[in-house]
């Protein structure tokens, strides 16, 4: 499933075509993703021009002309393919390639500078909702979620704030949307690491009884944003990549340092210990039980 940095990929790699271009014709395959598109999706979205594109959590959030905004969700396993001013060769070549997905391009956007973004779910756990900007604030999906982890608003003393007196693990709270959004899996386990957290530690000891910040809420803190910018930083790379290939966006690889490493060695400096694979509410968790206290 897409994480906060996957999504972000995805923005960079749509912004350069979408931003400032009018939707001139928009394909609705299907129905329904998730939920039911619409009805009026189509005409919502042909004629108007995307003024910014955005992201809240793991949404895209496209501004549009009319005072709407398309909210769009991967889901587990939506993508998106950008074609942009492609040689008659590259298109059939890559038609060619990927002939055995088009039966899951559930809606294409052909916009007016010629590209046409295409979005991609074969398990159709992704998402598009048309919401007036004037009712965002009280657009449900949105409303519930915590403060961006990249924002300036994310810090120890928030965080310890949300986790004082909680019973949860440290693995339950980070992955708790109301409390920080964006984050999954993969990157709690990462910045867990990193601080040198155990996941099974209870949350509330990131805070004092005053629910004041430990210094464990601080290196928490700056492990999150680092392992995230890290992270948007390598599927950058992977964009400049893709440009010169296929066009599909916001699949990369990264060197992980315990997720899926069960058994491998530790990379913290120092440290003997050997990746562990526990599950916690249903996920699995990896994490060293040598350096993570
Ligand atoms: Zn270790």
């Amino acid at each position: 499933m897409p994480e906060l940095p996957e999504v972000e990929t995805v923005r960079r790699g749509l912004q350069p075509v979408m931003e400032g271009a009018r939707f001139a014709k928009v394909e609705a395959r299907r129905h329904d993703l998730r939920w039911p598109l619409p009805k009026d999706f189509v005409a919502r979205l042909e004629g108007k021009t995307i003024a910014g594109l955005g992201r809240r959590a793991k949404y895209l959030l496209a501004d549009l002309s009319s005072g709407d905004v398309l909210l769009m969700h991967l889901g587990m396993s939506g993508s998106f393919r950008v074609f942009a001013g492609g040689s008659e060769t590259k298109q059939g070549k890559y038609h060619h390639e990927r002939a055995q997905h088009l039966a899951h391009d559930h809606v294409i956007f052909h916009m007016g500078n010629g590209a046409v973004v295409t979005f991609n779910d074969p398990r159709r756990f992704g998402s598009m909702k048309i919401v007036p900007r004037a009712k965002l604030d009280q657009e449900p999906l949105l409303r519930a979620l915590g403060p961006e982890p990249l924002g300036n608003e994310f810090d120890a003393a928030m965080l310890a704030r949300a986790c004082q007196g909680k019973k949860t693990s440290l693995k339950a709270a980070l992955s708790d949307q109301r409390i920080v959004a964006g984050l999954g899996n993969i990157y709690v386990c990462e910045a867990l690491h990193r601080a040198l957290l155990s996941p099974k530690r209870r949350a509330s000891t990131i805070a004092n009884r005053s629910g004041a910040p430990n210094e464990r809420a601080e290196r928490l803190v700056d492990a999150i944003k680092a392992v995230l910018k890290d992270a948007i930083e390598a599927g950058g790379s992977s964009l400049r990549d893709h440009r010169r290939t296929d066009g599909e966006i916001g699949l990369f690889q990264h060197n992980f340092r315990v997720y899926d490493r069960e058994g491998q060695p530790c990379v913290t400096p120092g440290c003997s210990g050997t990746v562990k694979r526990i599950v916690q509410g249903g996920r699995s968790t990896f994490f060293c039980p040598v350096c993570q206290k």
